[in-house]
């Protein structure tokens, strides 16, 4: 090699950029050595839980809501509120357990290849929480996260729910691009002190579980796209209630609920974040809006691409066990090539789902949502401050509105939108590879064992209907493949365009 240095970085700069390529070995020095430590206890306090609360009801909970589907799985989400689940992740200074958020992702693995609706029961709690967290609203984090940790002292859970996706409008509310020719329905109209909200939201997750609901409406629906209000709605609330539970054919632990609005009054104090607060970033509404989105799906999109993983592995070891079991021609399964070849396959998809997940997180720590969290010297602080000192000094800062605006505009005008399509491309690409992949693993899986794949007490069936429902939330693999060209391909490509409506439809 004896390229200069201003050649090498020209050549570096290329698509795919250099950074997109390697975003592991920027992270890796850059990361906090604290990091490997907590996931790796992260991990085995997973399976604990897996040993001790999934595997022994998994198959009769998903038999029972067969039976009942109207059931709601609150003995379920009680255990995992004892052993802490729904605070976890929440951040120290805000009175969580602060743990790292990239070790979600392997958290989310470990329990989707046991369960995927007990793994989202646990996951989606903190697609309300990233939500609330992407708004930059210092106070109402803090309101939200003192309700979970009380939530978890008194043995009565608090969870979040995210309400975006409407009747006439799914894939259309996750892109600025797309949502100004949306069906939309439910407006939260201006009023003296607030705003009013009518019409409904649907399918989901968690929601006639959860206590609080972060709800992202608009205030003219015919200008969406700059007009966008993310609220926090109490369950209880006047003018707010819960409609049907969808009868889905996986993943039916987890309700996927429909939320109702009737002139729902949400006071100023609970809205995290609205157009004249937008009017405040450099950038303009628009492009506010789509960076909120996206510093919210790149990180709940690695989740999703976890689960996806998760359920490669349950399906792979499912495989693997009937292998070590089963004679064939007298000789065990394991020993024919074959089949050697058939669960060497599944291991592949398995370990590239995780890579491709784990290189999103560490784009998320260095451009993203976990920015400053997961780098020294903030890690360590954060986890060798007392908990008193954050009581006592730091939680009343929060309350002032000097700590929003500071941490709104590190967020807003501190990332690029180099940065901003990099881990949303990555997001993308973890999302649907990783649930892809777990479609993959299960009829793999299925194929391999013949009839007993087929019997409910293997729970290799429950894995395929449970997996087919990743493929369609967190934005269609459809969607994820067109973000990716939008954000990784179309700026480096001339004459490019995307999420452009074209004669005779979609293209
Ligand atoms: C189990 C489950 C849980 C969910 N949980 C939540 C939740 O907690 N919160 C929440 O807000 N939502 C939730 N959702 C909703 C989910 O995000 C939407 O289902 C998803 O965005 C797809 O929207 P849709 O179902 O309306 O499909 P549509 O948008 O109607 O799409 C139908 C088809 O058209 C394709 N398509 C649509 N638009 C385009 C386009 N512009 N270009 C190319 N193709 C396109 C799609 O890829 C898809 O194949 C959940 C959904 C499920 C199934």
């Amino acid at each position: 090699m004896n390229l200069k240095r201003k050649e090498a970085e020209k050549l570096a700069a290329r698509t795919p950029s250099f950074e997109e390529m390697t975003a592991s070995l920027h992270a890796g020095p850059r990361l906090a050595r604290g990091m490997i430590r907590e996931t790796r206890d992260v991990v085995a306090y997973c399976r604990k839980f897996c040993d001790e609360v999934v595997r022994p009801q998994v198959l009769e909970l998903d038999r029972g809501l067969h039976e009942d589907p109207d059931h709601l799985p609150w003995d379920f989400v009680k255990k995992a509120n004892e052993w802490g689940f729904y605070s976890l992740w929440i951040p120290r200074l805000l009175g969580g357990h602060g743990v790292n958020f990239s070790s979600l992702s392997y958290a989310m693995e470990e329990i989707g290849s046991v369960c995927l609706a007990m793994a989202n029961l646990i996951g989606v709690h903190y697609l309300g929480f990233g939500t609330l967290t992407s708004s930059g609203n210092a106070r109402l984090m803090r309101r939200l996260a003192q309700d979970v940790v009380a939530g978890e002292k008194s043995g009565e859970p608090c969870l979040i729910s995210l309400a975006i996706t409407e009747p006439g409008a799914g894939t259309d509310v996750e892109e600025v691009d797309l949502v100004d020719k949306a069906n939309l329905g439910c407006q939260a109209r201006r009023v003296d002190g607030g705003y009013e909200v009518n019409g409904s939201k649907v399918f989901i997750s968690n929601g006639h579980l959860s206590t609080w609901h972060m709800v992202i409406s608009y205030s003219d629906l015919a200008r969406p796209s700059e007009t966008t209000v993310m609220m926090a709605v109490k369950t209880g609330m006047k003018g707010f209630s819960f409609g049907r539970h969808e009868k889905k054919m996986g993943q039916r632990a987890c309700p996927a609920s429909e939320l109702v609005f009737n002139d729902c009054f949400v006071p100023d104090e609970l809205v995290a974040l609205d157009d004249r607060i937008a009017q405040t970033f450099t950038r303009s509404q628009r492009e506010t809006g789509q960076q909120m989105i996206d510093y919210v799906v790149s990180t709940s999109r690695a989740a999703v691409g976890a689960f996806g993983v998760g359920a490669a592995r349950g399906a792979y070891e499912a495989a693997l066990k009937f292998a070590s079991e089963t004679v064939v021609d007298g000789e065990l399964l394991v020993n024919h090539e074959w089949a050697q070849c058939w669960l060497a396959e599944m291991l592949k998809n398995v370990t590239l789902g995780r890579l491709a997940y784990a290189e999103t997180n560490y784009a998320n720590g260095l451009y993203g949502m976990f920015k400053l969290l997961h780098e020294e010297p903030m890690f360590s602080i954060m986890r060798l401050t007392p908990r008193f000192i954050y009581e006592r000094y730091v939680a009343p800062l929060l309350e002032k509105p000097g700590a929003t605006a500071f941490y709104r505009k590190r967020s807003y005008d501190g990332q690029s939108s180099c940065e901003q399509h990099r881990t949303s491309g990555l997001a993308s690409i973890a999302k649907f590879a990783g649930t892809d992949f777990g479609i993959k693993n299960c009829q793999m899986a299925l194929a391999f064992m013949g009839e007993a794949g087929l019997r409910q007490d293997r729970g290799a069936e429950k894995h395929l209907r449970d997996a087919k429902l990743l493929q369609i939330y967190e934005g269609t693999n459809q969607l994820n493949r067109l973000n990716l060209f939008k954000c990784l391909i179309a700026c480096g490509c001339d004459g490019a365009r995307v999420f452009e409506e074209k004669e005779g439809g979609l293209s």
